[in-house]
This record gives C-alpha cells, structure tokens and sequence, in this order.
C-alpha cells in the first residue's frame, strides 16, 4: 500500500504522488515512522564537498520515491579570516534497505557532472 511520507495518507495501488503534498508515495513502513526513529534507520548514503550535488542527488533520489535526510555542518576554516571562509560538507542519509539502489542513482549521477 503506497502512502505520503509527508503527510501519511494511504492511497491505492498505482498512485504514485500525494495529491496534498505533491510528493512520490512511498511503499516502506518504515520510512513513515516519526521523525526521532527516522535516524536510526537511515544510513549514510555520501558526504558531499558542496550543496549543489547534494542538492541534485537528493532530488534525483526522490524522484524515484526514495526519502533522504540532508545534514550539513558548517565549518569554519582556521584560515577563515585570511580567505579560506566557511565551507560545509553535506551528508545525505537514506533508507537502509535502499541504500543499495541509491548508491547506484548516486554513481549514475556523478558520472554525468
Ligand atoms: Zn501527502
């Protein structure tokens, strides 16, 4: 039974997007659980040196129904004041048991930059 991860309404067999949220369905339980069991379940997908292919690869994965968490850190280089600034690195985080296939849509992508 496929079901919003947005929102959590069930819809029947063939649809494919939330008609509230506007987002794919999903069909993993697991993947609707509350935001604090979410972690858990997530593994860690890539750590990218920019936003921008984070940002692509995450909407490459959802396209394809997958749910990610993105986590950035930012950090400030010690050489901040004399030019080095602050950069982040972004970490993207998907379902355990999709990791496999993201990591496939990942190399996919990155092989076309
Ligand atoms: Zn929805």
């Amino acid at each position: 039974m496929p079901f919003c991860p947005n929102c959590k309404s069930e819809y029947i067999e063939g649809i494919t997007a939330c008609s509230e949220c506007h987002v794919p369905l999903v069909d993993e339980l697991a993947v609707a659980t509350r935001e604090a069991d979410v972690e858990e379940k997530f593994a860690l997908l890539h750590t990218f040196p920019s936003i921008v292919y984070a940002e692509m690869i995450k909407e490459a994965l959802e396209k394809r129904g997958i749910a990610c968490l993105m986590k950035s850190d930012m950090l400030t280089s010690a050489y901040g004041s004399k030019g080095g600034g602050v950069f982040s690195k972004v970490r993207i985080y998907v379902p355990e048991n999709r990791l496999k296939e993201s990591d496939e849509i990942m190399n996919q992508m990155l092989d076309h930059i």
